[in-house]
């Protein structure tokens, strides 16, 4: 599922790709994925120039000339691409933002899940949404101020978007990690120490995955992702990886946390004792 990392991977590259561009055509290959009907979709971009391009949290947005701006999420399975005539047209593309100079950008979906969404502004959208300030963007006291009153376990408050935006299930759980905290942890027990913690935990866990573009077998060692089972069924080399990259003899625990699939190491993320 495209996180964080990858959707600021696509930002880039639709920023490279569409900034300052004018679009000529708006072409929809399967109208799945639009979440605005078609012909209001094409009357708003047909003729406007993408002068800008913003990230929320998992959102992509495409500012528009006219002041509105496109909100894209890609969902399980969605990625984007460039390319020039039909036949080149990569596999899965659902829409294409056909441009003056000639280029075509796709969004691709296998899935079908991903969500293509006019809005008024990029505020509105996150009103509307719910969404909390980008996890790249949340300051320690920030964190503090929104969860030092909760009595609820820190995983999931850490996954809910409105708290912060951008956090998805294995970035928490190397977040908690780097920053030695247990999952089930209740919010209302950890210090400043610990929220200072979790703020520089959250900036190295995203930056180092955009840094690595989001490929996550270039990782530093250290990083409990590599313990990661869906890691292991894609690598079988790299069994040994279920073992602490800072414990070798402890065994990475495979627990659920409101239901959500959660790695620790139980000797740098003790369970918390009231
Ligand atoms: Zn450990």
């Amino acid at each position: 599922m495209p996180e964080l990392p990858e959707v600021e991977t696509y930002r880039r590259l639709l920023d490279e790709l569409l900034v300052p561009q004018t679009l000529v055509a708006f072409e929809v290959l399967d109208a799945h994925v639009l979440a605005t009907p078609e012909d209001e979709l094409r009357h708003a971009l047909v003729g406007t120039t993408v002068t800008g391009t913003r990230r929320l949290g998992k959102n992509c947005f495409l500012e528009l000339s006219t002041g509105q701006v496109l909100a894209l999420h890609f969902g399980m399975t969605g990625d984007v691409g460039a390319y020039r005539h039909d036949h080149d047209r990569p596999r899965f593309t659902r829409v294409a933002f056909h441009l003056s100079n000639g280029l075509r950008v796709a969004f691709i979906d296998p899935r079908k899940f991903g969500r293509i969404r006019l809005a008024a502004s990029q505020e509105e959208f996150s009103k509307a949404k719910k969404l909390g300030p980008d996890a790249l963007a949340i300051t320690a006291a920030q964190l503090q101020q929104a969860l030092s009153k909760r009595k609820q376990a820190i995983k999931p408050l850490l996954l809910d978007q409105a708290i912060t935006a951008g956090l998805g299930n294995w970035i928490v759980d190397e977040v908690l990690f780097q920053a030695r905290i247990h999952p089930e942890r209740p919010a209302n027990s950890l210090s400043i120490e610990h929220f200072n913690a979790l703020y520089n935990a959250v900036q190295l866990v995203l930056t180092t995955a955009i840094e690595h573009e989001a490929v996550y077998r270039y990782f530093p060692a250290s990083f409990l992702i590599h313990a990661r089972e869906w890691d292991i069924s894609s690598t079988p080399e790299t069994t040994n990886h279920l073992n602490c990259p800072i414990h070798s003899d402890t065994i990475i625990d495979k627990t659920y946390v409101g239901g959500r699939a959660t790695y620790t190491c139980p000797v740098c993320q003790p369970p918390y004792n009231h």
